[in-house]
């Protein structure tokens, strides 16, 4: 079995590459990638394939995602899932562990494997729980769900609040080599709050989630991560206070690693006064202040990778007061398109670093390189997508093809059509 895609604009930044040439694969894998890959002797015989001059990149990979399978299936489904991803240019998502039951054993590991290997679209990475039941009491065995598969531990949807747990969960860590997610809320803080504490939430007379909710948190873990070794990974930072001190953590050469969605970098807490629960998500869109943080902390190399943070929710728990609407939105389908339009269009990051926040950079926080993703230097996975960049995508219920639709860009047009996804050398989109 082998490809050959001709007449591309080849571009991987693992390679330091923008510019015309081809892709050889062979067996699944890259035997060649370059201006000479056409003239490989193992491309005689391939199935070719012309790019038409369109943008080759490796594959997105996705830290963050919600499956929602199993217990919340009405929502989501690791097939529905999958497929709203390779339609969104992802070829490997991460899916977090706070499903019914939460992952926190070896039976649910394995069961989210099967499904995902059933579906057959995307690579499926689960990411265990921190503590048995997201209790925040007990460790995980982590041993034991490092083999069966997963890549990381996360209690995400909760902060782990005790300091003590989250200490023992980092030195243990360390020695498997592998990250604690974390979602920083300092609970006491939050109280009842459901949007960003500020002048809007004011206006508004709603209870707001202040900034220092999660910086308090951040400001632990980054102290927890420096004394016992462990690979801190801070999941939807959204506060200008917790960039700093991630800034400050890398400058330190500290094992902190961060990601940030596209709705934190798109939107800010303005949006509220639409009562409009498509915007209500946890961390809630910040300030104007905050997103410009984030824009500089993208531009200057404090953030590793861009995560969608894929929330599904049906309908019901959507279209109710904002005060009890579920938190969260889908982003997978919408993720490249925003990034391009932007982060790229208005000149905030290049082409080349927007590709490395969406594959490279989440590959390495997990170490997903290792396993030859998020790149197509000969010899990796081929993993890659060709995308349009000046077609142009309508964001509606035909275009997204998650199971849910709550999504705060609905309407919106944006450049970055995905042609195709190929994982492994397989066209499983487009
Ligand atoms: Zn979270």
């Amino acid at each position: 079995m082998s490809l050959l895609v001709n007449n591309a604009r080849l571009l991987d930044p693992t390679q330091d590459c923008d510019g015309p040439g081809s892709l050889l694969i062979v067996d699944g894998c890259v035997a060649a990638f370059g201006p000479a890959a056409g003239a490989d002797p193992r491309a005689a015989g391939a199935e070719v394939l012309d790019a038409g001059g369109k943008l080759l990149c490796p594959g997105l990979i996705d830290l963050h995602v919600h499956f929602r399978e199993p217990g919340q299936t009405a929502k989501e489904t690791i097939e529905t899932g999958s497929r709203a991803a390779v339609a969104g240019g992802f070829t490997s998502v991460c899916a977090m562990a706070n499903t019914k039951p939460v992952n926190d054993s070896v039976a649910i590991t394995e069961m989210m494997l099967a499904r995902a290997s059933k579906a057959g679209l995307c690579r499926y990475f689960p990411l265990g729980t921190v503590t048995k039941g997201a209790a925040g009491e007990e460790l995980t065995d982590f041993g034991t769900l490092k083999a069966a598969g997963c890549v990381a531990f996360s209690d995400d949807g909760l902060p782990v609040m005790s300091a003590a747990i989250m200490r023992r969960a980092l030195e243990y860590t360390a020695w498997l080599d592998l990250p604690v997610v974390a979602h920083e809320e300092e609970l006491s803080l939050v109280a009842k709050g459901y949007m960003h504490e500020g002048s809007v939430s004011s206006a508004l007379g709603c209870l707001g989630i202040p900034a220092a909710a999660e910086e308090a948190m951040v400001a632990r873990d980054i102290v927890l991560a420096e004394h016992s070794g462990g690979h801190l990974h801070l999941a939807h930072l959204s506060t200008k206070g917790g960039f700093r001190m991630v800034r400050e953590a890398k400058r330190r050469g500290l094992r902190v690693t961060c990601e940030v969605t596209p709705h934190h970098f798109a939107l800010t807490d303005k949006e509220m006064t639409r009562f409009d629960a498509d915007f209500k998500m946890n961390p809630p869109l910040r300030s104007q202040a905050d997103l410009e943080a984030v824009l500089e902390a993208l531009a200057d190399g404090t953030v590793d990778a861009i995560a969608t943070d894929h929330a599904p929710h049906t309908w019901d728990d959507k279209e109710v007061e904002l005060v009890s609407a579920a938190f969260g939105v889908i982003g997978l389908e919408t993720a490249l398109p925003l990034t391009l339009e932007l982060l790229v269009n208005r000149k905030v990051i290049s082409l080349a670093r927007a590709i490395e926040l969406l594959s490279p950079g989440p590959a390495g926080v997990f170490h997903l390189d290792r396993q030859g993703l998020g790149s197509l230097r000969p010899g990796s996975a081929a993993d890659f997508i060709l995308v349009d960049l000046d077609g142009k995508v309508t964001v509606d219920r035909t275009f997204i093809q998650s199971k849910s639709y709550n999504t705060p860009f609905k309407g919106w047009t944006l450049p970055g059509q995905v042609l195709g996804t190929w994982v492994a050398g397989k066209r499983v989109w487009g």
